[in-house]
């Protein structure tokens, strides 16, 4: 672990969702060669920022099965909120690998597996050079990892969220996949977002970043190198903010 002190420099979170983990390939819950590819991003960003990560679970296991299984939605929640603990502990192991220090902070106690989220240790590790990977979302059921991304972001001071989709390289009136004539957005404001129902992320996440001004830049998480280019304004994004 490095000793330096890195309390002066931005700090930025990373939002995937699960199914960008694997990329809806349902033979792999989590494919090593996608979060390979991400690590080494996270390679060259820990040089320049402070690097926080939220995993989603969606790969795995969604809380809104609960009605169609008859299972009590606050059970299937925890489960979702278990397997974003799962997404984070293999990434933690993928960034281990490449020598980078990276530790699993859990919003929901899990002594065995993983440290708990406690925001002065995050911060603490954030400013040491660690990079915290940040499990269960906000530790509640009938919440998202969106929300939880946004809660924590605020608290950790981070500048903006990176969120990263699949298959899609920003944000558009309506599904670019299914629609053509589908209009991209280059920049929203939250109330955009909010008012024209746009599926960036869940409507408590995007009102407390507009509460607390957090950027959210919606970015392809498919394209190789697509973190760093869109940093460095070399590809599509959009910004709400
Ligand atoms: N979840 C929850 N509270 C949270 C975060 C997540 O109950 O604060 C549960 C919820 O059931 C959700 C699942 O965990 O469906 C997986 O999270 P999410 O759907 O946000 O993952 P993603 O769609 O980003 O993969």
């Amino acid at each position: 672990m490095h000793s330096n002190n890195n309390s002066n420099r931005t700090t930025i979170m990373l939002k995937l969702s699960g199914a960008s983990l694997n990329h809806n390939d349902s033979d792999n819950i989590i494919s090593f060669e996608i979060l390979n590819e991400i690590a080494q991003q996270i390679k060259v960003l820990i040089n320049h920022f402070n690097v926080a990560i939220v995993l989603g679970g969606g790969n795995i296991w969604r809380g809104s099965i609960a009605s169609k299984v008859n299972m009590p939605r606050d059970q299937a929640d925890y489960m979702g909120m278990l397997a974003t603990i799962i997404n984070s502990i293999a990434f933690e192991s993928i960034l281990k690998n490449i020598n980078i220090d990276a530790k699993v902070f859990s919003k929901i106690e899990m002594e065995k597996i993983c440290d708990t989220y406690y925001l002065r240790n995050v911060k603490d590790y954030l400013n040491k050079g660690g990079v915290a990977i940040l499990a269960a979302g906000t530790g509640m059921p009938y919440f998202s990892t969106d929300t939880g991304s946004a809660i924590t972001a605020i608290e950790i001071g981070a500048k903006f969220i990176l969120m990263g989709k699949n298959n899609v390289d920003g944000v558009y009136s309506c599904d670019p996949l299914e629609n053509p004539n589908a209009e991209f957005y280059k920049t929203l404001t939250y109330d955009d977002v909010i008012s024209k129902n746009l599926r960036v992320m869940d409507t408590t996440a995007i009102a407390l970043c507009k509460e607390y001004k957090t950027k959210i830049i919606v970015f392809n998480i498919n394209e190789k190198n697509s973190i760093i280019d869109t940093l460095n304004r070399k590809s599509k994004f959009t910004i709400i903010e």
